[in-house]
């Protein structure tokens, strides 16, 4: 991998664009989120040089601590929430992101709906589901999409789609399937899947959104 974050940034892009051409999509089609979790403000900062400008983060302590200042310097900026959210941290996950993907059970449906009343601000939230029906995994269990769905649209959430992490370390490429068919089935258009090792293959399945980290800062330390 490139030394240089103009480099890899260029690399990804141009991978995005490969895997559009082969399944004749639009690369405008496709959102690339830059993972920037662990990394330093430092590392951040030649992405944003390079003219990235949509980021995510999966904790909102340590979000707030870089992209409050970030965010000052650089106008412009999109923020996405990739990890658990806990439901007494949704006041300040709203007032700092542009969009949720951990909305996974419905006490945090009603504690995004009383934040967004509070806060007068509406965010996008994908519905994240566990596709490998893994125990330790975050994520709504499958059988119980259909009742969070609905839960969440009669508390008027922006529902942007959903989103998945499949098991690791075997193909992926089967669940991002899954997870295309569930969001057809549901009405649902955005699909956030797809991260540094497979995120060509969520491009062929539909992927919207993508979140990369590691093929564009490196390894988390
Ligand atoms: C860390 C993380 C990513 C990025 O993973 P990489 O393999 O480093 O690209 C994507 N999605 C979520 C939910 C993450 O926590």
């Amino acid at each position: 991998m490139s030394e240089n974050a103009t480099d890899r940034l260029a690399a990804v892009e141009a991978e995005i664009a490969k895997a559009c051409k082969i399944a004749r999509r639009e690369p405008e089609d496709v959102s690339l989120i830059a993972i920037s979790k662990t990394h330093p403000a430092g590392a951040i900062a030649p992405l944003l040089d390079a003219g990235q400008r949509v980021f995510g983060e999966n904790r909102v302590q340590e979000a707030e601590g870089k992209w409050l200042q970030l965010r000052e310097e650089t106008p412009g900026v999109e923020l996405h929430l990739v990890g658990q959210l806990q439901s007494n941290k949704a006041d300040d996950a709203v007032a700092l992101f542009d969009c949720i993907h951990s909305l996974d059970r419905p006490s945090l449906v009603k504690a995004l709906a009383k934040a967004f009343d509070k806060a007068d601000k509406q965010v996008p939230c994908f519905v994240q589901v566990n596709i490998g029906d893994e125990d330790q995994k975050g994520g709504c269990a499958i059988k119980d999409l259909p009742d969070l769905l609905s839960q969440a649209r009669d508390a008027d959430i922006p529902l942007a789609g959903l989103m998945c992490v499949p098991p690791f370390g075997i193909e992926a490429a089967p669940y991002f399937a899954l997870m295309a068919k569930l969001a057809d089935d549901h009405g649902l258009e955005g699909r956030s899947m797809g991260m540094s090792g497979d995120f060509e293959t969520a491009i062929m399945l539909g992927a919207t959104h993508i979140r990369v980290g590691t093929a564009l800062f490196g390894e988390r330390g």
